[in-house]
């Protein structure tokens, strides 16, 4: 038996939605884990990225944690992809670039409606947001990517399998959307 490809995934500034696009191949997810084994992914307990085949990427990056984990899968698998619009050119989370991040900041947390207890959080714990949303190839090299919001579980599966078995990526027009 050959050896499994070794996949890591993981969420940035997504919402799961590409992820449960992934789980959309339904039954067909017992074909793929005799072909890949899962290593550090939001479907295990793994806790860091070890050396992967393939790292698959949902979410831009907005913050700094976002930046480190996209880092580590960049060293760490040899094809990484960017999975989704929010990876592409940063999604509806991008929307954001059009304010200042301080005027977000104040909406969310100071001066919008609701709020209770006004103040920015400044726990050293939490990570700091980028002043921009980014797609994932302004801050590290991408080999592949599958646009949607979210891809479709078959363009998703047709994938796998394609570079599963070594063969040129070819997917086709009708699969391709960018909603
Ligand atoms: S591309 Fe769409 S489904 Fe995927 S993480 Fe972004 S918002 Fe969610």
């Amino acid at each position: 038996m050959t050896e499994k490809l070794k996949v890591a995934t993981t969420s940035l500034a997504g919402c799961f939605g590409c992820h449960m696009s992934l789980l959309d191949i339904d039954t067909r997810i017992m074909d793929l884990v005799q072909l890949v084994e899962f290593d550090r992914s939001p479907l295990t307990d793994i806790k860091t990225v070890g050396k992967c085949d393939i790292g698959i990427i949902e979410g831009g990056a907005a913050n700094t944690e976002n930046i480190e984990v996209l880092q580590m899968f960049r060293d760490n698998c040899k094809i990484l992809v960017s999975l989704g619009a929010c990876a592409l050119n940063g999604g509806v989370p991008a929307m954001r670039n059009q304010f200042d991040l301080n005027a977000c900041l104040d909406e969310s947390f100071v001066n919008g409606a609701g709020v209770v207890n006004p103040g920015v959080p400044d726990d050293p714990e939490l990570p700091s947001l980028l002043d921009k949303v980014q797609p994932l190839h302004e801050v590290v090299k991408i080999d592949y990517y599958i646009p949607g919001c979210p891809p479709s579980a078959e363009v998703i599966y047709d994938f796998l399998t394609r570079i599963l078995e070594g063969k040129p990526v070819d997917i086709p027009y009708a699969q391709i959307r960018y909603d």
